[in-house]
């Protein structure tokens, strides 16, 4: 495969008057504390800038850990009332909540684009997704109930309950701010819970408006946003004492600083983490089927995607063939600023440091004698573009075959033996998704089970449901998303017996 150096990509430019977003659009830029605008105690800010061109567009109060204990003491203050409201309350309340969701899709897929850089389709279908989640968790929690009352001790009656932790503090990346705060929200408010959660500090527009369309839908301090940093805000919320559980989806590293602060107060911890997933295309796949399939899986929201297909593993036999294929899909992206067209499909990626840190690697593989057959950098400024990319003939152990780059680079490597395959696609340190091509029945049974991921799809990448669980093995963290799981982890159950003994 030949390959290139110099990314000719073409960023497509909005232009002047096709403002995503006009001033009035955004939310309050405070915290958001017992269901109001709520100043932070300090004055220092962090700014918030658009993508697509590196300017500012906001600045949010860096919060501190008196923000984190007033949020907390609100949720606190919410929770008896909360947690005693009936399975079919809680679920209205959701329900109302995916409504009005609903009614602001567009204004928010807006403001997600506007801050995360992110095409348009992809932020509608974020907000489509948190609908769903609502919704989903809305049914789901009025049919989890436990094992049925009994008697496993002669005339001792047990009950079995299932009960609200308390207050939940949550931590939130930038790749999906709305879509992750509602894969959070729904199930901890759904299992009876409340909770304090904080955004990134890269992208927090989309949380704080979310909190403020969704105010007078909840008792006050049932849901809390208070924006700042990770070694402060996230800090202080995974050391409160009045937290039962801390949640957080993150880098490995945030994961690691969570759990370990956590540890003094014994507090649950729920963690979902980066992913490097493999892509294993047998000989006898339908290699044009996983090449299509790739352009989305590999490339979605500009490859900032902890499930991104991002990793070929394939049969030396077939290669060629499917890295041609794969280069044809990835030359035919529209690159450009969310306001250039709903047909936009890769943006940029989501802040300057970000950006460095994909470009790094992709120097380095080049400094490797790693070729690209297509991409291979960044493109033109403004903004933070990368050119979508394939990098080829990727030798055993390479950095950027190992390490998640979390940007539009897909790497193939070759394989020869199936045990071979199954060794190297599970010889990463993560274990949240991989998927598996192949035409073979039996084989596609087998693979799936050896695969050590969360999540193993076959002749298909990133196909996603609310009815699903969601979640890593070893460095991709531990607890689950979506799916009845999710109301369980932020739960707790209890066991009463009756002695009923006259
Ligand atoms: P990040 O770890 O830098 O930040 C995530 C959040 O953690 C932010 O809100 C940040 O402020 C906070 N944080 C940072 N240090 C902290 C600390 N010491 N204590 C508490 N909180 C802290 O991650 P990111 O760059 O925002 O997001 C990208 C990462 O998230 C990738 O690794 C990606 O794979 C992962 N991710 C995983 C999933 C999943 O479902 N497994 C989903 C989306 C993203």
């Amino acid at each position: 495969m030949s390959t290139t150096t110099a990314p000719l990509t073409d960023v497509r430019r909005a232009g002047a008057g096709h403002a995503l977003v006009e001033p009035s659009d955004l939310p309050a830029l405070k915290h958001s504390i017992a269901g109001e605008p709520t100043p932070s105690t300090a004055t220092e800010t962090i700014d918030v800038f658009n993508p697509s061109t590196g300017e500012k567009i906001a600045a949010v109060p860096a919060g501190t850990t008196e923000d984190v204990d007033a949020a907390v003491a609100a949720a606190l203050s919410a929770s008896p009332g909360w947690a005693s409201t009936t399975p079919k309350e809680r679920s209205l309340a959701l329900l109302r909540i995916a409504d009005r969701v609903e009614q602001n899709a567009e204004a928010l897929a807006r403001l997600e684009s506007f801050d995360t850089g992110k095409p348009l389709s992809v932020s509608r279908d974020d907000v489509a997704q948190a609908v769903d989640t609502f919704r989903f968790m809305a049914g789901a929690l009025r049919t989890t109930t436990s094992a049925a009352a009994d008697e496993f001790v002669a005339d001792h009656l047990s009950v079995i309950h299932r009960e609200p932790l308390g207050v939940v503090g949550v931590v939130t990346p930038w790749n999906y701010p709305l879509l992750m705060a509602a894969w959070k929200i729904a199930p901890i408010l759904g299992a009876g819970n409340t909770l304090v959660l904080k955004p990134s500090e890269i992208t927090p527009l989309s949380t704080l408006k979310f909190a403020e369309l969704v105010a007078d839908l909840l008792p006050a301090g049932a849901l809390n946003v208070v924006t700042g940093t990770g070694p402060v805000v996230g800090q202080r919320l995974s050391t409160h004492p009045d937290i039962a559980l801390v949640a957080l989806t993150g880098s490995v590293a945030s994961g690691r600083a969570v759990a370990a602060s956590a540890a003094d107060s014994l507090k649950r911890v729920h963690l979902e983490l980066g992913g490097k997933a493999p892509v294993v295309v047998f000989a006898d796949a339908d290699l044009a089927a996983a090449a299509s399939s790739l352009r989305a899986a590999g490339y979605w929201n500009s490859g900032q995607e902890c499930g991104a297909g991002c990793r070929v593993l394939v049969h030396a036999s077939v290669a060629e063939e499917f890295t041609r294929l794969l280069v044809a899909e990835v030359e035919s992206f529209a690159v450009g600023e969310p306001g250039a067209g709903d047909d936009v499909e890769i943006g940029p990626l989501v802040s300057k440091g970000h950006y460095e840190k994909v470009v790094g690697y992709l120097d380095r593989a080049r400094e490797a004698g790693i070729g690209a057959a297509v991409g291979g950098g960044a493109t033109g400024g403004p903004g933070w573009f990368i050119a979508p990319t394939v990098l080829v003939d990727v030798p055993v152990g390479a950095e950027c075959a190992r390490e998640e780059i979390f940007g539009p680079v897909v790497t193939v490597e070759t394989f020869t033996e199936e045990d071979e395959a199954v060794r190297r696609a599970n010889e990463v340190v993560y274990g949240l998704a991989a998927s598996v091509w192949t035409r073979d029945a039996a084989r596609s049974h087998d693979v799936a089970r050896r695969l050590d991921f969360g999540t193993v799809w076959v002749n298909c990448h990133l196909v996603l449901a609310s009815e699903v669980p969601w979640g890593g093995f070893k460095g991709s963290g531990y607890g689950r998303d979506l799916s009845v799981y999710a109301l369980e982890d932020f739960s707790r159950t209890k066991h009463v017996m009756h002695n009923r003994t006259r």
